[in-house]
């Protein structure tokens, strides 16, 4: 139902902007989700009040939430959704409307405390700490999660990404020690646990030291089965640890900053790879799909690397598709923009995960997208269970009315296919068709798969059925 609900509330906010067409920057500073402020917005806030504060008058607490990951594995994202929105507005009870709740990230939440020193701001952190762990009854279910909380306060001078940093580390601190706890920043924190600091050490330089591998999933055209694109996925090929997926280290990434030596290297390999099998594969010209992640749009340096690399493989810009997950919509006007310019130069924008609960069909309308990925949890529900399959419907009529392009992933069993089939959704990914690969498996699948119109295995043909007339 949540999700039923949540697409009529976007269909609903679409319809809304159509004739009041909402300011982007109103857009750009809230959090979809859970009406709190975003990362760019809280950032701004805390970077205002900042400029002329007396020390340890303001104080930042970063909030994270024990066992998320737990809730949305077994009751899925739509309990996940709930759940966020549940502990922001517990956030919002236990601050008082002078200071600014955010979600600053999937879990993360931040608060910023005005005229709060450090020894109230650890009484307030844990009143949130016992706040969130209160059960909270969801739709399908009644969870527990916990908060792990880390303060700090501004110490001359700071300025909020440094207040912000220590607010982190001291939040992992907590949850080291156990979750469900406070910890206030100290010095001695920043030496942090050791094995984090090396994994850290090394992922800042994972790129540098060529550690990155690039797999490959291909992209199908559903009519004939053929491989239109490949999308990259990053692995990384660590020194101890062996090959890491990269739920395993993008987040981190993100956070330590080093996403953008990360995102450069894969767009480079990618574009590489593709340019080199151009060679080797008869007919259409295939796409290479790159992920990239919100935090890359903060400057310049993802956009000239982009233009660098078409240039230096001579790859044609709208072969190029840059899938971003929803969090752009929560970023920066200055991000949008440059979103703008990437697509105005040619290159296609994707929207990955759609439908997970952050986009809203706003996003189609006021982003520069052609393509939109039908996230893989309606997919894999879209046979068993009614909503998912509704949603999974939805989300192509309306994408494909908006002239857009729906690619559905996650497509792991031909009665999933058939169903997408009849839906009219044309493009699909999943283990149905192949896993990632490395570069070398792919272009051996490629060989057979691209120019060629061979039907897949096991397939039926689906009876046309026909929809409503208007
Ligand atoms: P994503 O972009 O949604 O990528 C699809 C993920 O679904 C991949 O996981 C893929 O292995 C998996 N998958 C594909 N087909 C199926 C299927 O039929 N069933 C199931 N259950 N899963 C399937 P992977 O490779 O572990 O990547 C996870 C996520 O990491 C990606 O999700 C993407 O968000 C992120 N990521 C990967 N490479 C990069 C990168 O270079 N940069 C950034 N920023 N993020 C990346
Ligand atoms: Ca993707
Ligand atoms: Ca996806």
């Amino acid at each position: 139902m949540a999700a039923l609900e949540n697409l009529a509330n976007q269909v609903t906010l679409a319809l809304r902007n159509s004739a009041v067409h909402r300011d982007l920057t109103v857009l750009a500073e809230v959090d979809n989700l859970t009406g709190l402020a975003n990362r760019a917005a809280f950032n701004a806030a805390l970077s205002r009040d900042l400029e002329g504060v007396a020390d340890r008058e303001t104080t930042v607490l970063f909030v994270d939430l024990d066992d998320f990951k737990y809730v949305n594995d077994a009751y899925g994202h739509h309990a996940g959704d709930e759940l966020l929105q549940v502990v922001a507005a517990r956030l919002r009870e236990v601050t008082r409307p002078s200071d600014l709740c955010a979600r600053i990230g999937g879990d993360e939440f931040a608060v910023l405390l005005r005229r709060t020193g450090e020894a109230a701001s650890a009484e307030i952190a844990q009143r949130v700490v016992e706040a969130v762990s209160a059960p909270a009854a969801l739709e399908d279910a009644v969870v527990h999660v916990g908060a792990s909380v880390g303060v700090a306060s501004v110490v001359g001078g700071d300025d909020a990404e440094t207040l912000v940093h220590r607010a982190d580390v001291a939040m992992y601190s907590a949850k080291a020690q156990g979750k469900a706890r406070v910890q206030v920043f100290e010095a001695g924190l920043l030496r942090g646990d050791p094995t984090r600091v090396a994994f850290e050490r090394d992922l800042a330089t994972a790129a540098a030291n060529g550690q990155l591998v690039v797999h490959y999933q291909p992209v199908v055209t559903l009519d004939d089965g053929r491989c239109a694109a490949v999308e990259a996925l990053v692995r990384w090929q660590h020194p101890e640890r062996g090959l890491l997926a990269p739920d395993e280290f993008i987040g981190v990434a993100e956070r330590i900053g080093a996403i953008g030596s990360i995102g450069a290297a894969v767009l480079r390999q990618a574009v590489a790879d593709v340019a080199r099998w151009r060679d080797s594969l008869p007919g259409p010209g295939l796409s290479v799909h790159v992920n990239v992640s919100a935090l890359q749009l903060d400057d310049d340096a993802f956009t000239i690397a982009v233009a660098e690399c078409l240039r230096e493989f001579d790859w044609p810009a709208d072969r190029l598709v840059l899938e971003f997950t929803e969090t752009v919509v929560i970023s920066s006007p200055a991000a949008i923009g440059r979103l703008r310019g990437l697509s105005a130069s040619g290159v296609q924008i994707a929207i990955d995960d759609f439908g997970t609960g952050y986009a809203s069909l706003t996003t189609l309308r006021s982003l520069p997208v052609q393509i939109v990925k039908i996230d893989k949890s309606f997919i894999s529900g879209s046979t068993t269970n009614v909503e998912d399959r509704a949603v999974t419907e939805g989300i192509s009529t309306m994408v494909t009315r908006m002239g857009l392009r729906a690619i559905a992933e996650g497509v792991e069993r031909p009665e999933q296919r058939d169903l997408l089939m009849s839906i009219g959704v044309h493009e699909a990914q999943g283990f149905l068709y192949l896993s990632p690969q490395p570069a070398a498996e792919l272009l051996a699948w490629l060989t057979d798969h691209h120019a060629a119109t061979d039907e897949p295995d096991a397939y039926t043909v689906i009876p046309f059925i026909p929809r409503r007339a208007l």
